[in-house]
């Protein structure tokens, strides 16, 4: 099945080029395009009672060929046919070649679409087949499938190779679960499955076919996740961090707050993890301002406080260089020794944090991407911590823990994801959550206003920049350039400054500047000295100004929900009431009720829901980045509960060594070559 489609018949370069764009190499890759839906053509139809309007199915016989032109560039062939129950007419327009492909006499099998013309019946043909000679039964008079986008393809000719390729390679197949394991769960034999789910026979055989082929596809998916897992945390034990708390404890006295009870309550579940020998592979989920940094840097006080290093990645210099100034503090008085290393970190300092990290005399490093470099050794890393992990590739994710010798891992999510799909973007953690906000937060009063009202918008951040607080002006994404959309932003800020607010510092930040300028403009805006930031979506995720209360984000109907939620979040971390003003010019329909959804929801999660309900989870993560997965015909929700079965499942055959003997060895191919495709 590994054999290139072109040694199929009716392959040539045109179309091998064809299927190419739809991703199709391989034999294989055409066995595995499934149809995207199915056409009932099973129950025939007699001429005599036709409804002008229905679709049908007849058998017919072709008595004689009429062809006429109906305009320039349109023929159109029309056979007088005759069938039980009388006489009728088939059409086809501009397919000169029918004549002669089924001459008077043919018995054909018509599908497609009833009028009436002289008092017969007259059917507009969409699909046909001729019963003697070529006749392969596959495009009408049964479940006829249908394959999604087909690049030039017809329907007709792609269920023909399919066919050819069934035929051809399935008696091959190697079977992937034994037999008690299929009849344990009642699945069908792959090889049938296989063929059903192309040309399934009845409805029943098509269900059972994909029942088997989703639990398939969701097995090997966990195995791949369970073996992937293994390989980066180590299957020789982990690290037992300390349970002396001391230190941990003398940090939180420390805060200017007390944690929440949910804050608390992961803290401990975090720990547990943490003192097991076990290396922790968790998922820290909580709403945006919620206080996931906090638990995070506790938990590197705790690393820390063995002797353990510990390291944070984010997606961003901006917000590396805040967490950084936020641990030299908190943990600075500690005694522990904390370090900045981005990719705009100077040379000298970049030598100096490397030789830190290899002597170990640096307890805590937080960071960029630059974390992941050849050069970056620790001395001994304990505890390795993701931030903001959708911006992170699982392979990204995978590569700071490997750093250490099975350090424990903590992946923090900012965007919310729905419980139901956690489990299947997330699949190889565990899962804590902080359900709760800090006390004292008010909902973000959120407003949809349209260009014209832009004037109210501004009159309320002056407001609000008079009575001490600061404003965020988020500019029109523009998906084609960066360049373009600094550019924009800056001549935005040049206006805002001279003709709106000439009494107040507006500020100026996008993803142009160089990284020394973006801290020195986060800074000045932290310090206050900068009242309002105008800029684009780097400020996006993270930022944490407590005293910026208003944020007005422009050309609104550009994001998505959870996106412009995120934003939002930029002002909803203090006890002021805060405001979030979403600017568009097009309030209505879809797009009206996306943002209704902002406007009527504080909570993160309710506004996952809406937004995966509005558009699949397709769209919902984005793209791949996101994490989430691509099945060939599993879909979620739906299929959680196979999902969950499939997880115990892999687990068992891992853990058992099953996965080791003979009869699961194309299972365990299967997997790793899935693992394999993730690691490239
Ligand atoms: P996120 O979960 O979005 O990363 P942060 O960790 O940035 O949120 O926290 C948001 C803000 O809330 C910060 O200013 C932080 O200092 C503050 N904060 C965190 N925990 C508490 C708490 N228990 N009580 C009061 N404020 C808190
Ligand atoms: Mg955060």
């Amino acid at each position: 099945m590994d054999r290139p489609v072109a040694d199929l018949k009716y392959v040539g370069p045109q179309r091998r080029a064809r299927l190419d764009r739809l991703g199709i190499r391989t034999v294989k890759d055409l066995i595995y395009h499934f149809p995207r839906r199915y056409e009932d053509r099973r129950r025939l139809s007699t001429l005599d009672g036709l409804v002008p309007g229905s679709r049908v199915t007849v058998l017919v016989t072709i008595v004689g060929w009429e062809e006429k032109s109906v305009r320039p560039r349109l023929t159109l062939m029309r056979a007088e046919v005759e069938g039980e129950g009388g006489r009728g007419y088939a059409v086809w327009y501009n397919q000169a070649y029918i004549k002669r492909r089924l001459p008077p006499g043919s018995r054909v099998l018509l599908t497609g679409k009833v009028s009436v013309r002289s008092l017969l019946p007259e059917i507009q043909v969409d699909d046909y087949e001729l019963l003697e000679g070529e006749y392969t039964g596959l495009n009408t008079g049964y479940l006829v499938p249908f394959y999604p986008s087909s690049a030039g393809l017809t329907q007709r000719w792609h269920r023909l190779v399919t066919y050819q390729a069934l035929a051809e390679y399935l008696p091959h197949i190697k079977e992937t679960l034994p037999l008690e394991w299929r009849q344990q769960y009642r699945l069908v034999p792959l090889a049938k499955a296989l063929r059903d789910i192309h040309f399934p026979s009845e409805e029943k055989a098509l269900h059972q076919a994909r029942r088997r082929l989703i639990y398939e596809e969701l097995l090997i998916w966990e195995l791949a996740l369970a073996m992937h897992r293994r390989r980066t945390a180590g299957s020789e034990g982990g690290i037992a961090h300390s349970r002396d708390n001391t230190l941990v404890n003398k940090f939180l006295k420390g805060l200017p707050f007390s944690l929440t009870r949910a804050q608390e309550r992961v803290l401990e579940e975090i720990f547990t993890d943490m003192e097991a020998p076990r290396p922790m592979a968790r998922l820290l989920q909580g709403d945006v301002g919620s206080g996931k940094t906090v638990v995070a840097a506790a938990a590197l006080v705790k690393a820390a406080s063995g002797g353990w290093q510990g390291a944070l990645m984010a997606p961003t210099e901006v917000l590396a260089e805040q967490h950084f100034l936020n641990f030299r503090r908190l943990l600075g008085s500690l005694g522990l020794s904390v370090a900045l290393l981005t990719g705009s970190t100077n040379r000298r300092e970049k030598d100096r944090v490397i030789a830190g990290l290899e002597t170990g005399q640096i307890s805590v490093v937080v960071g960029t991407h630059a974390l992941i470099q050849e050069s970056v050794k620790f001395k001994s890393l304990g505890l390795a911590v993701i931030d903001e992990q959708h911006r992170f590739g699982v392979r990204q994710r995978a590569q700071l823990p490997a750093k250490g010798r099975t350090p424990d891992l903590l992946v923090m999510t900012a965007t919310p994801i729905p419980r139901t799909l956690a489990l299947v973007a997330y699949g190889d953690l565990d899962v804590s959550l902080i359900d709760e906000l800090p006390p004292g937060r008010k909902p973000v009063a959120t407003y949809v206003l349209t260009g014209s009202q832009r004037r109210q918008a501004y009159r309320l951040v002056a407001k609000e920049v008079q009575a001490g607080r600061q404003a965020y002006i988020i500019c029109p994404l523009i998906d084609e350039s960066e360049t373009q959309e600094a550019a924009a932003a800056a001549a935005r800020a040049r206006e805002l400054q001279e003709r709106v607010f000439p009494a107040f510092k507006v500020g100026l930040i996008h993803g142009r500047l160089r990284p020394a300028e973006k801290e020195e403009v986060m800074e000045r805006f932290r310090q206050g000295d900068i009242q309002i930031l105008v800029g684009t979506t780097v400020i996006e995720v993270g930022v944490d100004v407590p005293n910026a209360t208003v944020i007005v984000i422009e050309g609104a109907e550009r994001y998505g929900l959870a996106q412009l939620h995120q934003l939002r979040g930029r002002v909803a971390r203090s006890s002021h009431q805060a405001y979030c003003l979403l600017i568009t010019e097009n309030n209505l329909g879809g797009t009206g009720r996306r943002l209704k959804v902002l406007v009527d929801n504080s909570d993160g999660f309710a506004i996952a829901e809406a937004d995966l309900r509005l558009r699949g989870p397709g769209e919902f993560f984005g793209t791949r980045q996101h994490g989430w997965p691509e099945f060939r015909l599993a879909e979620f929700p739906r299929d959680l509960a196979v999902l969950e079965q499939a997880r115990k499942d892999a687990h068992f055959l891992i853990l058992s060594g099953y996965l080791d003997r003979p009869e699961y060895a194309e299972l365990k191919a299967l997997a790793e070559e899935k693992l394999a495709a993730w690691e490239v």
